[in-house]
């Protein structure tokens, strides 16, 4: 059976088969600290577990509207300071991407995708047969440049995706470059996906939003700000001609988000037990965040990351060599750079979402890697 040509562009996940070679390296009784771990370290708060079975017996249990439930639609809208209807609740923050890619990126058009990024933008693009435009930021400190994008736009650019607080590098991005970004989309008739899912972690100046902007989908989720990625709730937020485009999609995707996490959700953002949840575990990530950045800024040069749970150091020679190595001879496993576009074959992900005590041993074996000195 042939794969249809949408797909066959696309390479099975390189962060998977880190994950795979991690497995085999445990089983076969090695010590492996894995930092390439994409999601929060904590357990879902059990305030929320509590929420959310008690939910289930009231019987939210059954599809809810495709916009979601209206308690969680108005919590989101009042968080963001724009009108419920602009809220659309997803299954996932995944879900809410692959719509709006499938809504508004047209076949044969441009998709402008800034280097290093969330190796997910690239799988949409390809998956709508456009034509990917990297924009590589290394020299601007992992931040797209306003001019850059306007060197390569033109009226066939459908799609602009931006991320920030960004995966792989923790930074974050200011109000006037976004709005920028937001007001060049504009002028060519395209579309900005603002992948916001970091935005509740953050350690220094706080996130921009482009909520209510013209031509913006901002998309959000619950993922990683209350640590419920299994649970599977995000949103988009966008003007309404922009949602109806989405919602075509979505009826026959996602449909709804689980209606017994998007009534626990709601209630802990209602009664202010959210804001607690996530502000204990950025405490802790910001703690973290302290020490890796520390220790990595002797051993490479590197950005200090303002936000999500990811550093971005640049390495000496390939990254997947490094990546194999590192994980052979110490037992660290991180995520070579490669996965995350064009011009990051000397980079590495980190991910710092593990104990202070792993990171300890981590940083002292990449140390004992680099510049010699005795194995794991
Ligand atoms: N966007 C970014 C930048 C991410 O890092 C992730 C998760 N790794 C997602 C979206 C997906 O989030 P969700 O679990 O809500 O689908």
């Amino acid at each position: 059976m042939a794969e249809a040509s949408r797909v066959s562009g696309i390479s099975t996940s390189l962060i998977r088969r880190m994950f795979e070679i991690v497995e085999r390296a445990k089983r076969e009784g090695k010590d492996v600290i894995n930092l390439s771990i994409g999601e929060p370290d904590f357990r879902t708060d059990d305030a929320i577990i509590e929420k959310a079975c008690e939910a289930m017996r009231e019987g939210f249990t059954h599809y809810t509207s495709n916009f979601g439930i209206p308690e969680l639609r108005s919590a989101i809208a009042e968080r963001y300071g724009v009108d419920e209807r602009n809220v659309m609740v997803t299954a996932g923050a995944s879900e809410a991407l692959l719509n709006a890619s499938l809504a508004f990126i047209e076949e044969g058009s441009s998709v402008v995708i800034p280097s290093p990024n969330f190796l997910s933008y690239f799988s949409y693009a390809k998956m709508c047969k456009a034509k990917v435009v990297q924009i590589k930021t290394h020299e601007n400190g992992f931040v797209l440049n306003p001019d850059s994008l306007n060197e390569v736009m033109d009226r066939n650019v459908s799609m602009i995706f931006v991320n920030y607080p960004n995966n792989p590098t923790g930074v974050v991005a200011d109000r006037r470059t976004l709005k920028a970004i937001a007001e060049i989309a504009r002028d060519y008739e395209a579309i900005v996906v603002s992948d916001e899912i970091y935005d509740q972690i953050y350690y220094d100046k706080k996130p921009f939003s482009l909520a209510g902007y013209e031509n913006v989908v901002v998309v959000n989720g619950f993922s990683k700000s209350l640590a419920m990625t299994g649970w599977r709730v995000g949103f988009v937020i966008a003007e309404e001609d922009l949602l109806d485009s989405i919602l075509k999609v979505h009826q026959v995707n996602g449909v709804c988000a689980p209606s017994f996490a998007q009534k626990a959700i709601a209630e802990v953002l209602t009664d202010g037990t959210a804001e607690k949840i996530t502000k204990r575990m950025v405490e802790e990530f910001r703690r973290r965040r302290d020490f890796v950045y520390s220790k990595l800024k002797g051993i490479f040069e590197v950005v200090k990351p303002e936000g999500a749970f990811y550093v971005f150091p640049k390495v000496n020679g390939d990254c997947i060599e490094f990546a194999e190595k590192l994980l052979l001879e110490k037992g660290v496993a991180l995520t070579p750079g490669i996965a995350f576009g064009e011009g990051n074959e000397s980079y590495v992900r980190i991910s710092y979402a593990t104990s202070m005590e792993k990171l300890k041993v981590a940083m002292e074996r990449i140390e004992e890697f680099v510049h010699g000195g005795k194995t794991a």
